[in-house]
């Protein structure tokens, strides 16, 4: 690979989604189903949900939006969660993050059934995730290891470090960098010598949601470094990597925007014809 490749999650997420719209032309039949319910009003919520529509309209996925108010009690939540479970037209349900202080993130996650769970947050996928067993993973980690094989970048033998251990990101990452036989360092905030730990890695994965957190002392000449961070700022959006410090001595690296953000609505859309395919 030429030096400092520039990783286009945006290209590469186009594609993946132009391939999901052919193949539910082809398979034809009901449409595939996404629910997506959001709690309250968060704007940047609102933002991500409306983009999910508008993708899920393209590639030819029927998309519903549960609007539910803030003051919801986890109760109602939780039966309107098992009125979709029920639905046989929903093939995927997701429950848009954050949710107000009263809920319970992880009992919601916990009440979506295992084969609708396209967020891959039930306790059941992360299970399957971590014995090697098929089932929905999270869809950004999912999409990063597709968009690392899509750009050739060599994962088997290769040490890779995950600055980050959010059950969203670091950790669903670790495993399935292991199960593509990388040798994985999960890094948190209380490990030492982070920097000393970094630049021994092939791969560096940074999501911390620290802006250019990352430095050039951090990097292996070389290595991979994918930038999963997204922080809003008065420069506009940055990522956790010193994108300018860092690309002329790296191999490759996702810039942001453009990077991993795009990957992470294709592979729901993913996940979600996954389970489409599986109902069918
Ligand atoms: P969380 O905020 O849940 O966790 C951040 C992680 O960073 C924690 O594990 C924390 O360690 C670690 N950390 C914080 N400070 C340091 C430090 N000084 N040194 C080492 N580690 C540190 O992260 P998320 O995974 O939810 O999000 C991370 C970033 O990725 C955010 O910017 C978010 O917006 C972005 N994101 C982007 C997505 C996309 O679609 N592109 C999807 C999801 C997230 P500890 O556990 O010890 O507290």
């Amino acid at each position: 690979m030429a030096e400092s490749s520039v990783l286009s999650g945006r290209k590469f997420a186009k594609e993946v989604r132009r391939n999901l719209a052919e193949e539910i032309n082809r398979i034809g039949g009901r449409p595939p189903g996404l629910a997506v319910v959001i709690v309250g009003d968060d704007p940047a919520s609102r933002v991500y949900v409306s983009m999910k529509e508008k993708a899920c309209g393209k590639a030819g996925i029927d998309s519903v939006v549960v609007r539910l108010d803030g003051s919801v009690s986890q109760q109602k939540l939780l039966l309107q969660i098992d009125s979709l479970n029920q639905d046989t037209s929903v093939d995927g349900i997701l429950c848009q993050l954050p949710l107000p202080g009263h809920i319970s993130a992880d009992t919601v996650a916990s009440a979506i059934l295992p084969e609708k769970d396209v967020d891959g947050f039930h306790p059941e996928n992360v299970g399957r995730l971590w014995r090697g067993e098929d089932g929905l993973f999270p869809c950004t980690p999912v999409g990063i290891i597709a968009l690392m094989k899509h750009s050739n970048i060599d994962i088997d033998g290769a040490d890779a470090v995950i600055v980050g251990r959010s059950n969203i990101v670091g950790k669903p990452l670790a495993a399935l960098l292991l199960r593509e036989n990388a040798t994985v360092s999960l890094a948190h905030s209380h490990t030492s010598d982070l920097e000393g730990l970094c630049r021994k890695a092939d791969i560096l994965v940074a999501a911390v949601g620290r802006p250019r957190f990352i430095k050039r002392e951090f990097i292996k000449p070389g290595a991979t470094v994918i930038d999963v961070g997204i922080s809003r700022t008065d420069e506009g959006l940055v990522g956790d990597v010193d994108f300018d410090n860092v690309a002329p001595i790296c191999g490759a690296i996702t810039p942001v925007p453009g990077g991993v953000g795009p990957l992470t609505i294709a592979f729901l859309l993913s996940n979600t014809v996954k389970a489409w395919k599986r109902n069918n």
